[in-house]
C-alpha cells in the first residue's frame, strides 16, 4: 500500500532532514515535490493543493523545538497533516448496527470486491462483536454472484438467505428483513447488485432497496486502485443513495493510494475499512495514524519530534513554575499562557486538562473568552515594548493608546487585558506560594 508515494516522500524528506538550518526556499522546494508526489499518487488537485498550503502555513508559523532539526519538524507537520486529511473532521464513531435487526446496505460497482467485502465484514462482526449476521445477495442478474455469497457464507459460518429464483431485489430485501426479524439476527447485510458503470436503473434499484430496509449504514465498496475514479464513484453514490462510509479494497496492491487521501476531503464520508487481500481475514479497520505512518514511513522522526516537544513543554512549564514561586508574572508570562491556550484548543481545552480548573473554564466561557479574544489579547501584548512587557505598571494612558492603536483595537481592550493580567498574577502568586505539591486544586476551588 502506498509504496510509490511513500518512496517519493521519503526521498524529499531525506534531503530535508539531512540539512541543519532550513531556508524558506528549502521548505518551498520540498513542498513543491510533495505536491507532485501527491498528484502522481492520484490525489485530487484541490486536496493536494490544500494539503501543501496547510503544511506550508504550519511550517512557517511553528517555533523550532530544541534538539530537532527544522527538517525533522517539517516531517512531523506533514505527518499530522496526513492524519488530518485521512481522518477529516469529527469521529464517525462505531458502526450503527445496534438496534436488531440492523440493516446494512453494501453498494458499489461490479468487480469492486463488494461480495467479498460483505463476507469479510460479516465474519468480523460475528467473531469480534458476537453479532448474529444474515447475508443476502440481491444480484438477480448474476446467479453466480448469489451462489458466490452462499459459498462464502458456508466457508465462514455465516447464514445466507436461501435463494428463491424469480424474485426481484426489493422482494429479496423484504424477505431478508423478515427472516432477520423472526430469526433473531442482529444484523442483515444486503449485497446489492453491481454494474460495470453507474446507471440510472442500478441507482433506482438501490434506492428502492434502501427504502425497504432503511439501513443506518450504507457502505460503499470501491476499488482503491482506481484512484480518483473511486472518489468520483463515491460522490455519485452518495448523491443518489446516500452513503455512510467507504471500504477501499485492493489496498494490498502497490496502488497509488490517492483515493485514500482524497476520499474524506471530497466526499466527507469516512473510510471505514480497507481490504488487503482475497482471504476472508484480509480486512482492516481504517486508522488514520497507521495509514499516515505507512505513507510517510518516518515513524522514528515523528516520535523524536513528539518527544522533543513534550520535553520542551515540560521545561517551559518548569521555568514558569519557578517564576510564579518567586511571585513573578509579567506580560511575557501572560503571553506564554495565552499562546499555549490557543495551541491547546482555547481556554476550554486547557482548563479541562488542569485539575480544579473546571470552574474557571466556565467563567471564562461566560465572559466570551474564545479564540478570537485570545488572539486579540496576544496582538495587544505584541504591540507592547520589551520594557512594558516586563513591567506592566508602566502602562499609563498614552502608552495604552499607542498599544491599542498598534493592535487596531480600543483602549478598553487594553484595560481588560491589564485587569486580567492582575487577576492572573494574583492567582499565580498564590499557586507559587503553595508550591508544586498538588495544591493547584485548592487555589482554584
Ligand atoms: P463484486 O463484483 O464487487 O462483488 O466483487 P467480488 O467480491 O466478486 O471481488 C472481485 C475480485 O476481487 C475477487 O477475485 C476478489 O477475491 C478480489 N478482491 C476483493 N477484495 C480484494 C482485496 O482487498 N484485495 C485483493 N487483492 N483482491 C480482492
Amino acid at each position: 500500500m502506498f509504496e510509490t508515494l511513500s518512496e517519493r516522500l521519503s526521498g524529499v524528506f531525506d534531503k530535508l532532514t539531512r540539512q541543519g538550518a532550513l531556508t524558506a526556499e528549502d521548505v518551498e522546494t520540498a513542498l513543491r515535490e510533495v505536491r507532485v508526489a501527491l498528484l502522481e499518487a492520484d490525489v485530487s488537485l484541490p486536496v493536494a493543493r490544500a494539503f501543501v498550503k496547510s503544511v506550508s502555513a504550519k511550517a512557517t508559523g511553528s517555533a523550532v523545538t530544541k534538539s530537532v532539526t527544522p527538517g525533522q519538524q517539517v516531517v512531523k507537520i506533514v505527518h499530522d497533516e496526513l492524519i488530518r486529511t485521512l481522518r477529516g473532521e469529527g469521529d464517525p464513531g462505531a458502526l450503527k448496527i445496534d438496534n436488531p435487526p440492523a440493516a446494512m446496505l453494501m453498494v458499489g460497482l461490479q468487480g469492486s470486491g463488494k461480495t467479498t467485502t460483505t463476507a469479510k465484514l460479516a465474519k468480523r462482526l460475528t467473531e469480534r462483536q458476537g453479532k448474529r449476521v444474515l447475508m443476502a445477495s440481491l444480484d438477480t442478474n448474476r446467479p453466480a454472484a448469489m451462489e458466490q455469497l452462499a459459498i462464502l457464507g458456508t466457508q465462514i459460518g455465516v447464514d445466507t438467505l436461501p435463494i428463491i429464483k424469480g424474485e426481484n431485489a426489493v422482494q429479496i430485501a423484504k424477505r431478508a428483513k423478515q427472516q432477520a426479524t423472526f430469526g433473531g439476527y442482529d444484523v442483515y447485510m444486503l449485497d446489492t447488485a453491481g454494474r460495470l458503470h453507474i446507471d440510472e436503473a442500478l441507482m433506482a434499484e438501490v434506492q428502492a432497496v434502501r427504502d425497504v430496509a432503511q439501513p443506518r449504514e450504507t457502505l460503499l465498496v470501491v476499488d482503491g486502485l482506481t484512484g480518483q475514479d473511486a472518489v468520483n464513484v463515491a460522490t455519485e453514490f452518495d448523491g443518489k443513495v446516500g452513503i455512510t462510509g467507504v471500504v477501499l479494497t485492493r489496498m494490498d496492491g502497490d496502488g497509488r493510494g490517492g483515493a485514500a487521501l482524497s476520499m474524506r476531503a471530497i466526499t466527507g464520508k469516512p473510510i471505514r475499512f480497507v481490504g488487503l487481500g482475497e482471504k476472508m481475514d484480509a480486512l482492516e479497520t481504517f486508522e488514520a495514524e497507521r495509514v499516515a505512518g505507512r505513507i510517510l514511513g518516518m515513524g522514528d522522526i515523528v516520535a523524536l519530534v513528539e518527544k522533543a516537544q513534550e520535553t520542551f513543554e515540560a521545561e517551559q512549564a518548569e521555568r514558569m513554575m519557578k517564576r510564579f514561586q518567586k511571585g513573578l508574572f509579567n506580560m511575557n508570562d501572560l503571553k506564554g499562557q495565552l499562546d499555549q491556550m490557543l495551541k491547546m484548543g482555547g481556554m476550554q481545552g486547557v482548563m479541562g486538562m488542569m485539575p480544579g480548573m473546571g470552574k474557571m473554564a466556565k467563567q471564562a466561557e461566560a465572559a466570551g473568552f474564545d479564540d478570537k479574544a485570545l488572539r486579540r489579547q496576544i496582538a495587544l501584548i505584541n504591540s507592547m515594548t520589551k520594557k512594558e512587557r516586563a513591567n506592566p505598571d508602566l502602562l499609563q494612558a498614552s502608552r495604552k493608546k499607542r498599544i491599542a492603536a498598534g493592535a487596531g483595537l480600543e483602549v478598553a481592550e487594553v484595560n481588560r487585558l491589564l485587569k486580567m493580567h492582575r487577576q492572573m498574577a494574583d492567582t499565580m502568586k498564590k499557586i507559587g506560594k503553595m508550591g508544586k505539591g498538588g495544591m493547584l486544586k485548592q487555589a482554584m476551588q
